[in-house]
Parts: structure tokens; C-alpha cells; sequence
């Protein structure tokens, strides 16, 4: 097997270079990994940065193909630009270039699988079910992708795209690791975000590994009844539980922790979840993020009403802690994570159907959306 770069460290490429009968010095393998991964470049160039048969040796026993890109979606109204990859056995992910207030930063939000098993009632990536977990290299590969195209410095990295991230913990900790080493991503790990529905033993691992990586866990209901009906897969663990996890988190990590609330109008924004969030969180320094629905079915979930959103806004602050109403951007065009994966394997579909009669646009309003993971 020829193991991808993109998902290797110094030591394992040394390793397997060594087990298929090539000793190369740790220097050589890390300044393969940066000329391939840091610096994105494809080939070696005449002046090569390692011996000839170390080059010789990495061309023939592994692999840096890209992934395939198979869209690209701007958003002009707020720079948001939505990429579809299809990995090598035909699934589709996402991930999206997000511009940061500073001119010229991007963030990458990353897919961690291809599709979802939480199955999220008000998101599009749950209605997809799961095909699989990602590879490390192909997590790390939308990364290398997106950065390559931007036109300035990707700094961070959220994996906030399809898929529970804690539920492939394994290998998401392990891309997150190529993308804060030197030799890989070169990003900050503080500016690596871990995005949960609140998978409580995988926070608690966490806890315990005390990952330098934020996180953010989506509540969305502080109510267990409520949070069994949206979430259905994450309330396998009572509310009160996950608070306990978040604690623990939170006191092996010190900081704040962000809960994201996805907001659905007339559901979850009345007093009885700030009571419960009181009740809950009392003490625990907490930042609230607030994400719009974005839900285009018809039956769908609806956003909260300004004046709805203002209220509840106010409540939420008599908790005494920062409350952010997060832009939930490129809705306009391309909405938010597992729409595009959505509409293309239903046009897909549709092409290799002789009957389908769907068109692109009659896909668009059926494809939904809005994330909360
Ligand atoms: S919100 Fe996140 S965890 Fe829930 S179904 Fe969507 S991708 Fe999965």
C-alpha cells in the first residue's frame, strides 16, 4: 500500500520508507513533507530538496494525488467559497474558504466524513446517512486544496463540515495534528476548532488527552425532551451529562467553551432554555454562539423572527456571558454544510437514470440545509 502524504508525519514516513528498504534521516523525511504538504508543490524541483534516491524512493512508495475538485461555489456577497471534492470511491464532501475580518485570512471549515450517522433533524448532512469515515490524508487534503487556491493566508481550520468529527476521533485527531505540525498545515493548533453534537466519552477523552484544539459543542436544546427530538443520535447522553463533560473539558483545558444553539424559530428560543441553560452551565465560562436555520423545505424549519431573535438575545444575556450571533455565510447561493454534497449526488443520480426528470433547480428546492455540529 502507498500511504498518502498528506496523511503522514516525519517519523511514519521514515518508517515506511525504512520497512520497504530506504533509511532515510529525519531531516530528509521532514523536508519532504514540507516541500509536499507545507509548501503544497507537486513535483521536486532540479534543485531537490532531499538526495536523489530519497525522491526516487518517496515517487515509488507513496502517494500525493489531490482530491478531485469538482465544484467550486462563490458566494460574492460575503466571499464564502464552497468546494465539492469526490474522493477516490465516488463520495462527495465539502469544505468551505471562509474569509476572516483581517484582509487576506481564510479559515478552511473541513468535513471529517462523508455523510452523518447523527441524523440531525435540521440539518441536510444528517438526511445523507453515513457512508464513511475520512482518511486522515483526505481531511488534510481539502485543507492542502482550498489553501492552494486562496488568495492569501489560510490560518485556521473548523471541522465543522459533513460529519460528527468526534465520531472519526481517531482520525480527525490525527489530521489535526498534520495541520498544526510545521512540516504540514502550519497552523496554529489553537486556531484548529473541533466542532461536537456532544459525544460525551470522545469530549471526555479529549479532557483527558487535553488537546490544545478549541472546541465547540452544538446543545441546540438545553431541554432533554426538546434535544431528544432534534438531535436524536447525541441525546444518548443526558443533557446533565453532557454539562458534566463539558466541566471536565473545560477544567483540563482551562477557557472558555463555546455552545452553539442552532436557532429554530418558535422552538427552541423561549425562556425555558435559558432557565435550563442556567440551570445547567451555572459558573462555567461559557460563550454562546447562535447559528440561523437554514432549512429550504417547505415543512421546514423556519428561522426566528427579528423580533423572536431580539428576545431571546436579551434572556440569554442575564446569563453573563458573551452571546454572538454567528453568520451562518454563502446562504445565498450555497447554504451550509451538505447541500452541495446533496444536490450533486441527486443530479447524479438523476443523469444515470433514464426516467429521472429532475432538474438542477428542482433539486435546489428539494437539497436542505443548516448545521449545527
Ligand atoms: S448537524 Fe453535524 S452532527 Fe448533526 S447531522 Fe449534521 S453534520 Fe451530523
Amino acid at each position: 500500500m502507498r500511504p498518502h502524504l498528506f496523511g503522514l508525519l516525519a517519523d511514519a514516513l521514515a518508517a515506511h520508507l525504512l520497512a520497504n528498504g530506504v533509511a532515510v534521516r529525519d531531516a530528509e523525511a521532514r523536508r519532504v513533507l514540507a516541500h509536499v504538504v507545507a509548501h503544497g508543490r507537486a513535483g521536486f524541483p532540479a534543485s531537490r530538496p532531499v538526495p536523489r534516491h530519497v525522491e526516487e524512493a518517496v515517487n515509488r512508495l507513496t502517494d500525493r494525488e489531490p482530491l478531485e475538485i469538482v465544484e467550486r461555489a462563490l458566494d460574492p456577497s460575503d466571499g464564502f467559497v464552497k468546494y465539492l471534492f469526490r474522493l477516490r470511491d465516488g463520495a462527495l464532501v465539502e469544505a468551505v474558504r471562509i474569509p476572516l475580518e483581517a484582509p487576506g485570512r481564510f479559515t478552511v471549515c473541513l468535513s471529517s466524513q462523508a455523510g452523518c450517522a447523527m441524523g440531525c433533524t435540521f440539518c441536510a448532512t444528517g438526511r445523507l446517512g453515513l457512508t464513511r469515515h475520512l482518511e486522515p490524508w483526505e481531511i488534510v487534503a481539502q485543507f492542502v486544496a482550498v489553501r492552494d487556491e486562496a488568495p492569501g493566508a489560510v490560518t485556521g481550520a473548523v471541522f465543522q463540515g459533513q460529519g460528527e468529527p468526534l465520531h472519526n476521533y481517531a482520525n480527525v485527531l490525527h489530521a489535526a495534528e498534520v495541520l498544526a505540525h510545521p512540516c504540514g498545515g502550519r497552523i496554529s493548533a489553537k486556531a484548529i476548532t473541533i466542532s461536537t453534537v456532544g459525544l460525551v466519552p470522545a469530549i471526555l477523552k479529549l479532557a483527558d488527552e487535553c488537546k490544545p484544539y478549541r472546541l465547540i459543542v452544538s446543545l441546540t436544546s438545553a431541554i432533554d425532551a426538546r434535544r431528544r427530538e432534534l438531535l436524536p443520535a447525541a441525546s444518548a447522553w443526558p443533557v446533565d451529562v453532557l454539562a458534566d463533560a463539558i466541566r471536565a473539558y473545560q477544567r483540563a483545558t482551562g477557557g472558555r467553551i463555546t455552545i452553539a444553539l442552532v436557532v429554530l424559530g418558535g422552538i427552541n428560543t423561549g425562556s425555558d432554555e435559558v432557565a435550563a441553560l442556567r440551570r445547567l452551565f451555572d459558573g462555567v465560562p461559557l460563550r454562546l454562539n447562535l447559528i440561523d436555520v437554514n432549512d429550504t423545505r417547505e415543512d421546514g424549519y423556519r428561522r426566528a423572527t427579528d423580533a423572536e431573535l431580539a428576545r431571546f438575545r436579551d434572556e440569554l444575556r442575564t446569563l453573563d456571558v458573551p452571546v454572538v450571533r454567528r453568520y451562518s455565510g454563502g446562504a445565498a447561493r450555497h447554504a451550509a454544510c451538505g447541500m452541495l454534497a446533496a444536490m450533486r449526488s441527486a443530479r447524479d443520480s438523476a443523469s444515470s437514470s433514464a426516467t429521472a426528470a429532475l432538474t438542477s433547480s428542482s433539486v435546489a428546492m428539494d437539497a436542505t440545509t443548516a448545521r449545527g455540529a
